[in-house]
């Protein structure tokens, strides 16, 4: 049988299978109000903060972002480590809505991370939209894939179980490119890891909103944060949070979006900033055009 028939086989077997394995995923809003809060969650109270100076709580910091991301928020179904990593890696690249959508198509439209490791790069890089580079993004995919077969002669990442997580930091330090909150999201995952896991630039959204100082050192701030998240929540947060960073509170001041940022009600920050490091900072953005 040609290789391309056998591919159609296959590809249309997937999407049968697809269908029935893929499991209904909650929104991150949805589960926060279903899931059972942490022992400090249920401290907090139901009303929606005041612009108070007062830090913002978790749980509201879920809501109104799962809202503001509506459906596109919905995790797709991440049935595995590999799975976990390689939709992270997308996220890395785009946009959460963008990373969902290729990251579904990656699933559906081949049969499993092996066919992706084996087609040709262009039809990997065809579901890729919205990355800023799909071609650099595809080859990745599949060199890491790649390495992966020919180290564990199996595309898979399974045997990160029975590793510590010095182990596994040894493991992905051999194989970069991926964030480290995304290996710490792996390890939470896997292992005894209570944090939440953040790139840098996330922590400085975290300082703004209240929840941490900048005298703790990251790491103890994002566990400080775990110690509030409702079991089950940390990688739906973790990702509401780097996209917040990212594309609404970025760390340059003068990009701040606090207009239009579904936090505005409840976030400290703004009142913070005096009328006078408001208008030097907007000095400097028609400084820079
Ligand atoms: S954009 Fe403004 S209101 Fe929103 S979280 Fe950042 S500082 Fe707070």
């Amino acid at each position: 049988m040609p290789a391309s028939s056998k591919k159609k086989t296959s590809k249309s077997s997937a999407k049968k299978t697809t269908k029935k394995a893929a499991p209904k995923k909650k929104t991150a809003s949805a589960a926060a109000k279903t899931a059972k809060p942490a022992k400090t969650a249920k401290t907090a109270a139901k009303a929606a903060p005041k612009a108070s100076g007062k830090p913002i709580r978790v749980d509201y910091l879920l809501e109104k972002l799962g809202e503001e991301h509506g459906d596109d928020q919905t995790l797709p179904p991440i049935a595995d480590n590999l799975d976990l990593m390689l939709f992270l890696r997308l996220c890395q690249d785009m946009r959460l809505a963008d990373a969902k959508k290729a990251f579904l198509a990656l699933r559906t439209q081949f049969v499993d991370w092996n066919e992706v490791r084996i087609s040709p790069v262009d039809e990997v890089r065809e579901v890729l939209k919205g990355a800023p580079d799909t071609d650099a993004l595809a080859r990745f995919l599949q060199g890491f894939l790649m390495s992966l077969f020919l180290e564990q002669h199996h595309v898979g990442l399974e045997f990160v179980r029975d590793k510590t997580n010095a182990e596994i930091k040894a493991f992905f330090k051999k194989h970069p490119g991926f964030a480290d909150s995304s290996l710490g999201l792996l390890l939470e995952r896997v292992n005894d890891y209570p944090v939440v896991p953040l790139e840098a630039y996330a922590m400085t959204f975290l300082e703004r909103v209240g929840l941490g100082t900048s005298e703790a050192t990251a790491l103890s701030r994002q566990k400080d944060l775990y110690e509030h998240v409702p079991k089950g929540q940390v990688l739906g947060l973790s990702l509401l949070i780097h996209e917040q960073a990212r594309y609404t509170c970025p760390t340059a001041e003068e990009k701040l979006d606090c207009p239009d940022c579904p936090l505005k009600r409840g976030c400290p920050f703004p009142a913070k900033v005096t009328p006078r490091q408001r208008a030097a900072a907007l000095k400097n953005v028609k400084k820079s055009k």
